[in-house]
């Protein structure tokens, strides 16, 4: 009945069976064990009816234009260019730390002369990552970037991860760099913007099609059954022989042969409020206060107008597969060991070419929405379209 299996309906899972259906005329079925389809990108208007991200703030922004013009065919865009503030020393100054925090922050003499040799040594409107920035010979520099390292980097980081920066990947913190420049916006990516309906708008005219069935509120488990030795896939009990994808966790496909894959998860407290407005940007951080990580006040992401407003405060906690309410695995956690834990699995997929694993979990990697889109375009072009002509 189904040429191809997939498990998850977020980016990943989406994006390939938009193009298997759309592109290759074939049937797919998608198994996904929400509710609901978009996977973290789902969104939904709460009970006052205003539009919250339910798995935390979702802000879409590309340099690749294939992949803005992919997604606009399914949704228009309201232009929207992120901006966070950061609780620093009593004052809310911009983030990514830039010319302007260090101005907010630093007297007049000591922050032009700061300015003048960050210019100096790294030019203008160039980004350093804080960890690049430590490792700088001069003095000045030197005090500066432990300067913003303790104030904006290590406790958010100790919140967010368990981990000090320099114990993780230094992608993590290379993500919000030291930005030599006045750009305050959190992005600089040429194509940034919210779908206009919404994420989960935009997701179901992407799945609107009559060869693709959406199986919700059912783990693969359920109706799935892989047996890797004798190299069979089974759909509810019948042999399967089309391609299986995958975009769950790459660990629990293979039963934690080689033990679990760590993961962070995250608590969400949502709040309305009777007021226009809470705050004055979409994000502020709070690096060095409170247990959460950041305030997000959703309203200044998708520009609608409401007279209640809604905000989602984040909480870090430990992922615990069992444990309801901290089984949701949100951010795999990029450190060497964990790495070669994943390539272990990695490997072992490889030997089936049923097998195609794409996106954050089943990759095992820290990709924000354009980059799934992107990877799952790629992949359709080589592991389904390729196969399907052969
Ligand atoms: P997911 O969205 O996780 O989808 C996987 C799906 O598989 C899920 O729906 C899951 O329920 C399903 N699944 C898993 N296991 C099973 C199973 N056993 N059986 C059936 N179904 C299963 N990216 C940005 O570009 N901008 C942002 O501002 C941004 N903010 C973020 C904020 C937070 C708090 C988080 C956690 C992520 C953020 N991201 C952001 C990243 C973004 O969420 C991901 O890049 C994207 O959603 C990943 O898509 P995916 O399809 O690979 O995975
Ligand atoms: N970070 C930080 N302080 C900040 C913002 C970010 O220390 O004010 C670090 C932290 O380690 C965080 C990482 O940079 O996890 C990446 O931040 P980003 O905002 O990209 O995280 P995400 O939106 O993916 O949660």
């Amino acid at each position: 009945m189904f040429d191809y299996i997939i498990v998850g309906a977020g980016y990943s899972g989406a994006v390939m069976a938009e193009r298997i259906a759309n592109e290759l005329n074939k049937k797919v079925l998608i198994i996904e064990k929400r509710r609901h389809i978009g996977g973290n990108a789902y969104d939904r208007y709460d009970e006052a009816g205003v539009l919250i991200h339910q798995y935390g703030p979702h802000i879409f922004h590309t340099r690749v234009k294939y992949v803005w013009d992919y997604l606009s065919q399914f949704t228009e865009w309201q232009l929207y260019h992120h901006h966070v503030l950061g609780s620093i020393d009593g004052r809310k100054v911009p983030i990514p730390f830039n010319l302007n925090t260090l101005h907010a922050l630093l007297p007049g003499e000591l922050a032009g002369k700061l300015e003048s040799k960050l210019v100096q040594t790294f030019g203008y409107n160039v980004k350093v990552p804080i960890l690049k920035l430590r490792e700088t010979d001069d003095d000045d520099l030197k005090w500066l970037a432990e300067y913003v390292y303790e104030k904006v980097f290590l406790n958010y980081t100790s919140k967010q991860w368990g981990m000090k920066p320099e114990e993780l990947d230094p992608m993590v913190t290379g993500r919000v760099p030291v930005y030599v420049s006045r750009d305050d916006r959190y992005f600089q990516d040429a194509y940034q913007g919210m779908p206009l309906k919404g994420y989960t708008a935009m997701f179901e005219k992407m799945l609107d099609h009559p060869n693709i069935k959406v199986m919700l509120n059912t783990d693969y488990k359920e109706v799935i059954s892989t047996d890797w030795h004798s190299k069979s896939v089974r759909l509810f009990g019948v042999p399967f022989e089309g391609k299986l994808i995958f975009t769950g966790k790459i660990d629990e496909l293979f039963d934690y042969e080689y033990g679990e894959l760590p993961y962070r998860s995250l608590r969400f407290q949502f709040e309305t409020l009777h007021q226009d407005r809470f705050q004055d940007v979409g994000t502020v951080n709070y690096p060095n206060e409170y247990d959460f990580t950041r305030i997000t006040e959703f309203k200044h992401l998708t520009g609608q107008k409401h007279e209640y407003t809604s905000i989602v405060r984040e909480y870090p906690q430990e992922y615990l597969k069992d444990v309801e309410g901290k089984n949701i695995p949100y951010y795999p956690i990029p450190r060497p060991e964990n790495q070669e834990r994943y390539e272990k699995y990695r490997d072992k997929a490889k030997q089936f070419d049923q097998l195609v694993l794409l996106g954050r979990l089943a990759e095992y990697k820290y990709y924000d929405m354009d980059a799934c889109v992107a990877r799952a375009l790629r992949l359709f072009d080589e592991k389904i379209k390729g196969g399907a002509n052969e």
